[in-house]
């Protein structure tokens, strides 16, 4: 996540289907619905791993009306009578290679779609879904996540926002390239992940067109409309394109692009921690709306307004590029592995920028956190408090403590190492821990016991990273 910014410590089935309806998984396979995801039984899908996503969206502010038509290119992990994707909009039309095929909507979220004939195993095919609705009036599981007035409308939230506005494989595990097309009057820009390849203007409309290469996870995709400035360059060899919401008073637009700007040089101080900047191009977007969080979209982090000083939480979501979208998560519990890790390293820019050191905070945190911080198992805290201070707090401790335990030297290659060995794949808390032990030479069970699966308090010693060592 997407880090808190207030306070911190913070359907239409087509009728020739009702026969076919409940088409089984194939008998051996996974079963259609969800992914495996303890937390999210319905997030991803079984039998398919989508390699892209061709998404053409427009959206009509004075409706609250979105219509789209995105094409997945789609591989069969397994025989495929029937597969189903994520979304929550009413769809009107589902073709395969071409030829429509029947569909239906077992629930409000999920699209199953049943081909004309089996399709083979490690067969790549190509699926085109089209469909219209309105995504303000839509909530799924206690989320009601779209975020638009009648001048702006941003896809930003987590663990879910693409169900909102194209069909996906909802789900970290399956990351694929996003090109993204949305129409909107011409007199508003369009910005979304990657880079910008076309705008074309067609009367009062402008369809712009932005391409991602290297692939994500789709909660990360997204886009905002709107009145923007941008501002944009190279460093290092790095395209940036940062911008910021014209709705916004001039005080609030001046800083918010001071602090926007700040981006092509914190992510050069963090490729000098973290090693080589994972992807293609780079920034940061200010809007409007008020979401009351910021988020690591991929490769351009959305923002809602903050105060200058609020550079580390700029920090934090760059961190991400490498901790949650380069290294991404496979199942939700373990998002400790993106919070802890983008929070220790705000911790480690205040140290390294004249601001207390972050075993100084560690060892703050560690007396003065009392009561219930400690009751969460940060590698399992729950659906409910994915976004629970301690996993963001007792997160970064743990790396901090990682860090006095192990040495200064042998903690940043460990960190270094986790974000090159596992860029572009999956990674869970147990991969962690035994990457962490075999760097360091050192049995780390005992400690990251009592860091992440114990609810209480660690206690004060030098096995936990609590003392100085040597
Ligand atoms: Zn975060």
């Amino acid at each position: 996540m997407r880090s808190i910014v207030r306070p911190l410590l913070c359907i239409l089935a087509l009728a020739l289907a009702a026969g076919i309806g409940m088409a089984p998984a194939d008998a051996a396979g996974p079963s259609l619905v969800g992914s495996g995801d303890s937390y999210f039984p319905e997030d991803g899908n079984g039998g398919i791993d989508v390699q892209a996503y061709k998404i053409a969206d427009t959206y009509d502010f004075a409706r609250g009306e979105l219509s789209g038509h995105t094409t997945l290119t789609v591989r069969a992990t397994q025989p495929l009578t029937a597969f189903d994707l994520d979304l929550l909009l009413p769809v009107s039309a589902v073709a395969i290679d071409g030829a429509a095929v029947a569909f239906e909507r077992p629930d409000a979220h999920e699209l199953r779609i049943i081909p004309s004939s089996t399709i083979a195993r490690g067969r790549t095919f190509r699926v085109a879904v089209t469909y219209d609705g309105f995504p303000g009036t839509v909530c799924w599981d206690k989320e009601c996540d779209w975020l638009a007035d009648q001048h702006e409308v941003t896809t930003m939230n987590e663990p879910h926002m693409a169900a909102w506005w194209f069909p996906a494989n909802d789900t970290p595990a399956d990351a694929a390239t996003m090109d993204i097309s949305v129409t909107v009057p011409a007199a508003m820009k369009v910005i979304a992940n990657g880079r910008q390849v076309s705008r074309t203007v067609a009367g009062a409309l402008a369809t712009t067109r932005w391409k991602a290469r290297n692939p994500m996870a789709p909660y990360l995709a997204f886009f905002t409309a709107g009145d923007y400035t941008e501002a944009k360059g190279t460093r290092h060899g790095l395209p940036w394109l940062v911008a910021v919401s014209d709705q916004l008073p001039a005080a609030t637009r001046a800083s918010s692009m001071r602090l926007m700007k700040k981006t092509p040089a914190i992510t050069a101080w963090l490729s000098r921690q973290l090693g080589k900047y994972p992807f293609e191009t780079v920034g940061g977007v200010t809007t409007s709306l008020d979401p009351d969080f910021a988020l690591e979209n991929q490769t351009r982090p959305t923002y809602p307004v903050l105060r200058l000083e609020r550079t580390t939480t700029v920090v934090h979501e760059l961190a991400h590029q490498w901790f949650g979208d380069s290294v991404r998560l496979s199942q939700w519990r373990d998002v400790w592995l993106n919070e802890g890790f983008a929070t220790f390293m705000e911790w480690y820019w205040t140290e390294k920028h004249g601001g207390p050191p972050a075993e100084e905070h560690l060892l703050d945190d560690h007396a003065q956190l009392s009561g219930s911080f400690w009751h969460t198992r940060v590698d399992a805290p729950g659906p409910a408090h994915l976004w629970d201070t301690p996993v963001y707090e007792r997160g970064a401790m743990t790396l901090q403590a990682l860090r006095t335990k192990v040495g200064d030297k042998t903690f940043w290659r460990i960190l270094r190492g986790w974000a090159h060995v596992r860029a572009g794949r999956t990674a869970t808390t147990a991969q962690f821990e035994r990457y962490a032990a075999k760097v360091s030479h050192q049995d780390l069970g005992g400690f990251f016991s009592a860091w992440l699966d114990t609810p209480s308090r660690p206690a004060m010693t030098a096995a936990n990273g609590l003392a100085p060592i040597g």
